[in-house]
């Protein structure tokens, strides 16, 4: 843990960051959260995409009437002085969350419930190896927008996540895969999926699945390298047959899917096309692609 974390507007020691334990989000996942990278590119830290993870994080929570109630400014300048008053000069992972406080025991969560919002960060380099990573299709169901919303980036929601990862690993698989309800392809844990075939790229649509950051880049870098790709059902079946499969998240950024429930994808190794989208990707996370500076928000002056 870090020296300092950031504590509804306040930058403190992490030891002093404590919550009594009634907090409400500790009994009932009422929280929001962001996941979000900040890349060092030797001469600054460069957080990816802050707007749209800002945007999103605010969103999570309207959806459970949780109000961040603090601008998008705040937090935005929050996100970046992490970074600065713990003096990070390397690659990190950020945090930021707000939760409802101290709300009894009561399920009726209106706009009036106390709000605590904190960031904190942790150095972080790659989450899978870069030679691709084993997943296997679990028994346990992503839930459907018809349950809970799925677009909302929510402690509660995780649960479902947790519960896949735990299967996964039991059987030896570095990550899961969730089908949606009607037996297509939903999502991983904490990234989306990507199948190709025949050069081709395919994803799910959001009915199911988290609207990515990530995956949107990804859709974005498809289109600069001219190579076609879509939004739609993508059948259990196709895993198998697919030439390449590969995640996308903002802690797993691009990551080669070698192999599902124990069957090599294409011959084993990460593919080409999974190949060109992840050096496109450290280019733009690095700043070394011009047309996407506008995605990077340096930390230091
Ligand atoms: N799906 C889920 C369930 C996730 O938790 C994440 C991580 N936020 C993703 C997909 C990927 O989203 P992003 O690219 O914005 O990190």
């Amino acid at each position: 843990m870090l020296k300092y974390v950031w504590l509804d507007g306040r930058y403190v020691q992490s030891s002093r960051a404590v919550v009594p334990i009634t907090t409400h989000a500790i009994h009932y996942g009422t929280s929001a959260f962001e996941g979000i990278r900040a890349y060092w590119n030797g001469k600054n830290l460069n957080v990816f995409r802050l707007d749209d993870h800002v945007t999103r994080f605010r969103r999570s929570g309207a959806y459970y009437d949780m109000v961040l109630d603090r601008p998008d400014s705040e937090m935005r300048a929050a996100i970046t002085g992490i970074c600065r008053k713990n003096l990070i000069k390397k690659s990190c992972y950020i945090r930021p969350f707000y939760f409802v406080g101290e709300h009894g025991i009561s399920l009726h969560v209106t706009k009036r419930a106390p709000i605590r919002t904190a960031v904190f960060a942790l150095p972080m380099g790659r989450l899978f190896g870069a030679g691709g990573i084993s997943a296997c299709v679990v028994s346990w169901r992503k839930f459907s927008d018809g349950s809970t919303p799925v677009q909302a980036k929510v402690g509660g929601n995780y649960l479902n996540s947790i519960i896949a990862t735990g299967e996964a690993k039991r059987s030896g698989a570095d990550e899961a895969i969730l089908l949606d309800h009607s037996g297509n392809v939903s999502e991983a844990p904490g990234e989306n999926v990507f199948v190709v075939r025949n050069g081709r790229i395919a994803t799910p649509p959001l009915e199911s699945a988290l609207d990515g950051i990530t995956r949107d880049a990804a859709l974005s870098i498809a289109e600069d390298l001219g190579i076609k790709a879509e939004e739609r059902p993508v059948p259990r079946s196709e895993l198998g047959a697919a030439d390449e499969v590969f995640l996308t998240g903002t802690a797993a950024e691009i990551t080669p899917v070698i192999s599902i429930d124990g069957k090599k994808i294409g011959n084993g190794r990460p593919g080409d096309v999974t190949k060109k989208m992840i050096s496109e990707y450290a280019d733009i996370v690095m700043g070394r692609n011009d047309d996407y500076t506008h995605w990077l928000t340096a930390v230091y002056p």
